[in-house]
Order: C-alpha cells, then sequence, then structure tokens
C-alpha cells in the first residue's frame, strides 16, 4: 500500500519538465487544455508502468523520458495506455542503430544484411528507438520515429502489421478500402516522381531530397500498408495539413480512430 502511494504521487510529471519538455513539440498547441492536461497525467502513468532503458552508454534522463512518453501517449490519448499493455520495455541507443537480417528467398538461399534503423517495434517485445531521432531537436516536420513505432504497435494488437489496427468489423471494411486507394496512390505519386528525376541527379543527395519533399508523404510510406500506416499517423499528429490535402479520407479514418482531428482548433 504505502509502495503503491509513493509510486502513484510520483507519477505525474514535474511541470516544470512538463512545460520545458512540451514547448519543443509545437504540434501540441492544438489541444485544448483539457486533453493537454489529460496527456500529462497520462504520460506519468506511462512512465510508472513501463521501463525505459538505455542501451550502447545512453542513459535516458527525466527529459529524454517524457519526451517519449509525450510522442508515445498522443496517439492513444482518448483510449489510454491498454493499447500497450502487451509490452513493458522500451530500449533507447544514442543514434541509430545496427539490426542483423536473415532471409529466406524462393530458391531456398539465406541472405544475410545488416540494417540500419532508426526505430523498430518488436511483436510480443520490446520498442527499440535511436534517441537522435526521437528528441524533439532531431525532428523534421510530418516525422516522429516515436508515434511512428508506438503505432506499430496499435496496427500489431490484433496479430499482423497490415495497416489495419482492430477495428469493428464495418469500420475496418471501410478502413481498408480508403488505406488501399490512399496507398496505390501514393505509390503512384511517388513513381511519377521519380521517373521526372533527371537521371544526372542522384536521388540520395540533397539535390534528389529536393524532388521527394514535393511528395505529401515521406516516401518510406510506400513499402508497404503497414508502413503507410505508420508514417500517415506521423504526419497527421505532427505536421497534419499535407496529409489531409493528399488523402482526405484517410485523414477522416484517422480522425476517427485516434479520436482527435489535429486540424480542429482548442476549444
Ligand atoms: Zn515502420
Amino acid at each position: 500500500m504505502f509502495q503503491h502511494l509513493i509510486r502513484r504521487r510520483n507519477t505525474i510529471p514535474d511541470p516544470d519538465l512538463w512545460r520545458e519538455v512540451t514547448s519543443g513539440f509545437p504540434f501540441l498547441d492544438h489541444l485544448a487544455e483539457a486533453d493537454f492536461e489529460r496527456l500529462r497525467t497520462l504520460c506519468g502513468e506511462f512512465l510508472a508502468r513501463k521501463q525505459i532503458s538505455g542501451a550502447a552508454g545512453f542513459v535516458p534522463d527525466e527529459a529524454a523520458r517524457l519526451s517519449i512518453a509525450i510522442q508515445a501517449c498522443l496517439p492513444v490519448l482518448h483510449f489510454g495506455l491498454a493499447a500497450y499493455e502487451g509490452f513493458v520495455e522500451i530500449v533507447v541507443y544514442p543514434s541509430r542503430f545496427l539490426v542483423p537480417r536473415e532471409q529466406v528467398d524462393d530458391a531456398g538461399v539465406v541472405h544475410e544484411s545488416i540494417d540500419e534503423l532508426s526505430g523498430e517495434a518488436i511483436d510480443g517485445g520490446p520498442v527499440v528507438l535511436s534517441w537522435s531521432d526521437s528528441a524533439a531537436e532531431g525532428l523534421d516536420p510530418g516525422m516522429s520515429v516515436v508515434i511512428h513505432e508506438f503505432v506499430h504497435k496499435l496496427d500489431l494488437l490484433d496479430g499482423v502489421a497490415d495497416g489495419i489496427p482492430p477495428l469493428p468489423r464495418e469500420s475496418r471494411r471501410r478502413w481498408q478500402r480508403v488505406l488501399e486507394r490512399s496507398y496505390r496512390r501514393f505509390v503512384a505519386q511517388l513513381d511519377n516522381l521519380e521517373a521526372s528525376i533527371p537521371p544526372s541527379v542522384d536521388p540520395e543527395s540533397a539535390e534528389g531530397d529536393a524532388y521527394y519533399a514535393r511528395l505529401p508523404l515521406d516516401p518510406y510510406a510506400a513499402t508497404d500498408f503497414a508502413e503507410f500506416f505508420a508514417v500517415a499517423a506521423e504526419a497527421f499528429f505532427t505536421d497534419p495539413e499535407p496529409l489531409a490535402d493528399a488523402f482526405p479520407a484517410f485523414y477522416r479514418e484517422l480522425a476517427l480512430f485516434f479520436r482527435q482531428d489535429p486540424l480542429s482548433s482548442p476549444e
């Protein structure tokens, strides 16, 4: 009982730290005061329930822990932490980390590779993050690795990462239709864009980046339905306008699912 009280008392983030860390995320400005306060309470619960551990020499301080909590809790602001119950650990590397992969092709040949990742949501396991890609200072508009990985966790709640979170049957059908249509349109946009890049321009260069910046979403969204959902959710919470303009129907599905509309102004 005593321990329980201590634990609960320590859960609401300190007001000064809360102000300091939230000021790094301008996309929180649209939240009504009650929702902003709800987010603070939820972050307290999150930090009490989850174990955030550093890896490769990184030691997450209170500000880093809160920064991760804010971005992780924003998507579940209106349905609570039950959605994140299946795992406890969040592992944070100082920067991008290397993950060895093994893939067997159709001919039975094993291919080994090493991926450099900024985040990973392991099914039934932890969320792994790169701090340099998660800190407020490192975020590009429309991007949040933390939101991305935690949205994968929501997608995985029904057992598969297919871009469709658990939904009632009717909503599920509609979501799937809208998701597939939006995804195909994005892939076509990406194909057209890539065809328009002159051969003299290296797509990996800054000049190449300027071409990709014309897309409404990061090109990684074209990987598959699950990545489209995760990348669109990052944009939804952090830079919603281009997403709403390009994919209004999918934006509506996201607003219904997350029970919030980042384009509405605070009441
Ligand atoms: Zn992903």
